[in-house]
């Protein structure tokens, strides 16, 4: 069996750095040391970072350039981060509209394709170079350290894999990987009632450092074992991410396996944009690759403490920018300082996907984060899925725990016909689980009706 010491400086650099020809392990080690640097000086050598970007963007990028010039703005004239504040914001509709012209003309090419969609039903594709994707993994393999998961550490992942098959070779690589990486890979796709106490039986055995795992599938994962009475092995930290972790879920999971909860925050254009220190105060981001605001609908600030969108320049993929980019998740303004001594400051609490809202026959809009506020209140709800076929019509799908009694039943279409009005028909189907996106996630709201 390798040892950690053993795989950190012999498999590892000779995985990453020879084999892979990647500048992962210098990237990583450069983050070790700057996470301690002070906050002023953080920021300053990320606006220094920032005006890099926009004068490579305005040079080499097509759409940048005739993006900004028509606008009037010139990137001399950014000399602080409010100068910035008049950059516009894109959403996933420029990257799509716009990524062949968002790339830089001087990437011959050399970029990584990726997509993601899976939670909006549509699919954006974008890139990104060789150099953003060594820097991206650096800042991964830190973060998951602050919950003492480093490179080397045996870790068990829960974790969606993709659903398209891959050619056999790409999987073969995938499983090789996976060794080197000593994980063992269970899809959180297969999680069941049925499966259960074959995961369990998995992660007993391997006996990890660290869980890995999507958000809701560690918590239904710990609920089944709490409800079976099975203690599984406690690993030192459990880390989740992909989607937004609930009080009452940390406090689940950490009960049952007797070990800390790491929340993270990423997506699939960035990684790892925040994640918690051994000080759970908040998410540490990613100060030195990302630079993010927290933004209104009309790309104010948001003041601390409200919700607003979760917008980030991506400093370093030059192979195609993300200036100002609207990732569409919400957070809490405001970002702090940590106790820990890092400089990262803090990401106080991620609120998760922006939800669909729903219109209404009187031309309302009820948002959708609505219903997981109402729902909230009942402990028979295990699950739920609000769906708007057409504008007169929507449909509650609800995974029931055995004691639900039918009173709650009546009191949430109360409160759901008070709020979408008297012409909307609601229906209540109790169902045996919810379909998840193709990305393995659980979408709460879907509203199939145009805005
Ligand atoms: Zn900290």
């Amino acid at each position: 069996m390798l040892t950690e010491t053993l795989f950190r400086h012999a498999v590892l650099p000779a995985y990453e750095s020879g084999y892979q020809r990647r500048k992962t392990l210098r990237y990583w080690r450069q983050l070790e040391r700057s996470q301690w640097s002070s906050r002023e000086e953080l920021e300053g050598e990320q606006f220094a970072a920032l005006q890099r970007l926009l004068r490579h963007a305005a040079e080499n990028c097509p759409y940048y350039r005739q993006q900004w010039e028509l606008a009037g703005l010139r990137v001399a004239d950014v000399q602080s981060v409010d100068d910035f504040r008049r950059w516009p914001v894109l959403d996933k509709q420029h990257i799509r509209e716009h990524r062949l012209a968002m790339r830089s003309e001087r990437s011959n090419g050399r970029l990584i394709c990726k997509g993601t969609g899976g939670s909006t039903g549509v699919p954006v594709h974008f890139d990104l170079d060789l150099d953003s994707h060594d820097r991206r993994h650096a800042a991964m393999w830190r973060g998951y350290g602050w919950a003492g998961a480093r490179p080397g550490t045996k870790q068990f992942y829960l974790w969606g894999v993709p659903l398209e098959s891959r050619p056999a070779w790409k999987a073969w690589k995938d499983r090789l990987y996976n060794l080197l990486q000593r994980r063992r890979v269970v899809n959180s796709f297969e999680l069941s009632e049925e499966t259960v106490p074959q995961i369990f039986d998995s992660l007993n055995g391997y006996r990890p450092d660290a869980v890995v795992a999507y958000t809701g599938a560690l918590y239904q994962f710990a609920r089944s074992l709490a409800e079976r009475g099975l203690r599984p092995y406690s690993p030192r930290a459990l880390i989740v991410g992909a989607e937004k972790l609930h009080g009452f879920q940390r406090d689940l999971i950490e009960s049952v396996f007797q070990a800390p909860v790491f929340e993270t925050y990423g997506s699939r254009e960035f990684m790892l944009i925040g994640a918690e220190c051994p000080e759970h105060r908040g998410l540490h981001l990613t100060t030195e690759h990302l630079y993010v605001e927290i933004l209104d609908d009309d790309g104010q600030p948001t003041a601390d403490g409200q919700t607003g969108n979760v917008v980030v320049t991506d400093l370093y993929n030059y192979g195609m920018p993300f200036v100002r980019y609207a990732i569409g998740d919400q957070a809490v303004a405001g970002f702090g300082q940590c106790s820990c001594g890092r400089g990262l400051p803090l990401l106080q609490e991620v609120r998760g996907r922006r939800l669909d809202s729903l219109s209404t026959p009187d031309g309302r809009k009820v948002p959708g984060e609505f219903f997981p506020h109402l729902m909230k209140d009942f402990a028979g709800i295990r699950q739920f899925q609000v769906v708007q076929p057409a504008l007169d019509q929507l449909e509650l799908q609800i995974v029931l725990a055995p004691n639900w009694n039918n009173a709650d039943e009546q009191r949430v279409l109360q409160q759901v016909k008070r709020t979408m009005g008297p012409r909307v028909a609601v229906r209540w189907r109790a169902v045996p689980t919810i379909e998840l996106t193709k990305a393995g996630k659980h979408r709460v709201v879907v509203s199939n009706v145009r805005p």
